[in-house]
């Protein structure tokens, strides 16, 4: 059942099917679970007096004027007020001036959107109903297929699926850890009728998940350990290599590539992550790993997860090795791409640096002997799976910026050997980071035009590109459409993940050689991006981040001897986002705020199964606790101890979801 192919479930043809596709969604299974990004709670009123700004709720109130129309920046606007006992509130539609129709004055009723509290209380597109909608899914979503397609199409496809649904986990295992059945748990976890229900949903979902990603690396360990690699002759590499880099490495440098030429002498194949915060030179100590091997006369590739980065890579690899490095990544001429596939092939190109494009099968490695994979939790197991079967048992860093509390690193990377770097190199100084209250924001606007006139660039980060995806925060149209108009001196460009790859290309050239003042940009940035002279980095909507996620961000400024500044600008002022915002001005010493984040949202946005595109990442993702990771752990190693019948179909299972080459989705 869960295999049956969308065309097959009802209300789903073959166009919608066509869209669902383009997210990787093919069959009911993919479908199913694809959980939602978030939910809102709308199972109980709220009073109007008691409305928080930016968040959702639903109001049950009195229909009390007339519909009242006006434009503004190209939209039409419908709005009528409504009124409870504790107050008044303006609810508005963003092109949607049919709703007046439905909606009749003097009426009671509820409803249900996002708040904005600026001149009144107001609700945002609220939906209208006769009873309360309880807890709504909202699904991250492709253009053509709405929130409404979504919950449709999962309502339908769970209708018929909905006693057909194998359980694939043992009973013993449910029983111990209090789960529930697969069935009930896909079906509260997008359709919940309370909280708990929710949570015991993707308490199960999670479990499964984790579990059968730790069968994996379980397996992955055990055939590692089975192996005898090559063991390289470091000799001499050290003292060729360190005139080549042009500064001096620091301690921390020098200490990491000592474990590393450790590693690539043994004859196990090396399996390390590398930690080290934002700047503190991760790609110097991986331009040695390939080094090692290049002076073996093995290749060396380094996987970088955006094409911005895979150039940058490029350039510095080209300055100092020359001919012997190949780029490859997919937006690429065919000529380009065949004479890079050459080199590759006939082993011409010792460093080979591309994106996720080095994956495809046409791609063959003359003798692969070491393998870098930058920014690790943008890829999934597939694809360092799917990188390693490229040579013969070649040796893997795994390099991350995400710093990962300790206890975390040790159930997610049981398998890896870790290094940290934790020195950053001499002359920077910290980031200044203040939070920027909504009065002051045309002050800080003011403020980077002032600094543009002195030659400083900045970063203006938003978590949408579009406004219709959300009404509380500036998208980067909308921004970059104010700026140009606001800021009509400072030389302004956007950059966004839906740009075509040239276009990007083009924007962050000019941005590096100094040609453009500032970037209206989402998280495609967060990745690797060096710009020294870029010492301003304002984040909009910075409660949609994850700490994490902010403090990559905020990397991207201080890799120069200038001061930095780093502005966080948020709307809805909940205690925890409060308390959040403050730890980022607080340190920046990646591994406390990694701690702080494990401690404030759980382990979810450590765990490098993301299924977003860059420009959602930094959405809410479920977070479950630790705990949880180490039952997971517990039972993985359990059930592959005793190797029954049991253990095989979870393994099959496994490798189904996450063991595959190219399941994943593309992640830049
Ligand atoms: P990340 O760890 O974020 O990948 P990079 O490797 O991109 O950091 O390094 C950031 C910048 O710091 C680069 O311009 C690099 O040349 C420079 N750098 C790295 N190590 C040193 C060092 N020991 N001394 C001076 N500059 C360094
Ligand atoms: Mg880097």
């Amino acid at each position: 059942m869960l295999d049956l192919p969308l065309t097959g479930v009802k209300g789903i043809g073959p166009k919608r099917a066509e869209l669902f596709g383009q997210l990787g969604v093919f069959t009911v299974r993919d479908l199913l679970y694809r959980l939602p990004r978030d939910y809102l709670d709308y199972s109980k009123v709220t009073p109007i007096s008691q409305l928080i700004n930016a968040q959702s709720a639903a109001v049950q109130v009195r229909i009390c004027g007339a519909a009242r129309y006006y434009r503004t920046k190209g939209m039409t606007i419908l709005s009528m007020s409504a009124q409870d006992e504790t107050g008044k509130v303006t609810l508005k539609w963003f092109n949607q001036p049919y709703r007046s129709a439905q909606i009749k004055t003097g009426e009671i009723v509820y409803a249900c959107g996002r708040v904005i509290r600026k001149n009144g209380v107001s609700l945002i597109n609220p939906s209208i109903s006769q009873g309360l909608p309880g807890i709504v899914p909202v699904y991250s979503t492709v253009q053509g297929v709405n929130q409404r397609a979504w919950r449709d199409s999962i309502m339908a496809a769970l209708e018929q699926a909905w006693d057909r649904i194998p359980e694939p986990l043992p009973r013993t295992l449910l029983d111990r850890y209090s789960l529930v059945p697969l069935a009930l748990a896909l079906r509260h976890a997008h359709f919940p009728f309370s909280r708990e229900a929710l949570g015991l949903a993707r308490k199960r979902l999670d479990f499964e998940n984790t579990l059968l990603y730790f069968i994996i690396l379980e397996l992955q360990k055990a055939e590692r350990l089975r192996q005898n690699g090559f063991s390289f002759d470091t000799s001499g590499v050290l003292e060729r290599f360190l005139p080549k880099l042009g500064f001096a490495p620091t301690a921390a440098q020098l200490r990491v590539i000592g474990e590393i030429a450790e590693d690539m002498r043994r004859n196990t194949p090396m399996n390390r992550l590398l930690q080290g915060d934002v700047g503190s030179g991760k790609t110097a100590v991986a331009m040695y790993a390939l080094c090692v091997a290049a002076a073996n006369g093995k290749q060396g590739a380094l996987l970088a997860p955006t094409e911005i980065l895979a150039e940058q890579h490029f350039q510095n690899f080209r300055d100092i090795f020359g001919d012997a490095v190949a780029l490859l990544k997919g937006s690429m001429k065919k000529a380009e791409r065949d004479s890079a596939l050459a080199k590759i092939a006939d082993g011409s190109a010792l460093f080979i640096v591309g994106t996720h494009a080095l994956l495809s099968s046409d791609v063959r490695f003359c003798d692969l002997g070491c393998i870098v994979t930058d920014e690790q939790h943008r890829f999934g197991v597939r694809q360092r799976a799917a990188m390693l079967e490229k040579g013969v048992r070649p040796d893997m860093l795994v390099m991350s910026a995400t710093p990962i509390p300790r206890t975390l690193a040790l159930i997610l990377y049981g398998d890896l050997d870790i290094s940290v770097i934790d020195e950053l190199p001499p002359g920077r100084m910290p980031v200044k980071t203040s939070v920027i209250p909504e009065h002051k924001r045309a002050d800080m606007y003011r403020y980077i035009e002032k600094q543009a006139k002195e030659g400083v660039q900045s970063y203006i980060v938003c978590p949408v590109i579009e406004e219709s995806e959300s009404i509380d925060c500036p998208s980067v149209d909308a921004l970059y459409a104010e700026l140009k108009k606001t800021l009509p001196d400072i030389r302004l460009a956007k950059l966004h993940g839906r740009m075509k790859e040239t276009e990007k290309e083009k924007v962050m050239r000019a941005f590096r050689a100094g040609e453009l003042d500032a970037l209206v940009t989402t998280t495609v940035i967060e990745v690797g991006v060096h710009v020294p002279n870029a010492c301003i980095m304002a984040i909009e909507g910075a409660e949609r981040f994850g700490l994490s996620q902010l403090h990559q961000l905020r990397g991207r400024v201080g890799r120069s001897a200038k001061q930095a500044y780093c502005f966080l600008l948020y709307g809805s002022q909940g205690e925890q986002e409060n308390e959040r915002m403050l730890a980022m001005t607080k340190t920046t010493d990646g591994f406390e705020i990694a701690q702080k984040d494990l401690e404030l949202r759980g382990p979810g946005d450590f765990i490098g199964t993301r299924q977003h595109g860059d420009d959602s990442a930094g959405l809410m993702y479920g977070a479950m606790d630790v705990r949880l990771l180490e039952q997971a752990a517990a039972a993985a190693k359990e059930l592959l101890d005793a190797s029954g019948e049991e253990s095989a179909r979870l393994i099959e299972l496994a490798t189904e979801r996450y063991g595959g080459m190219f399941g994943d989705i593309a992640m830049n």
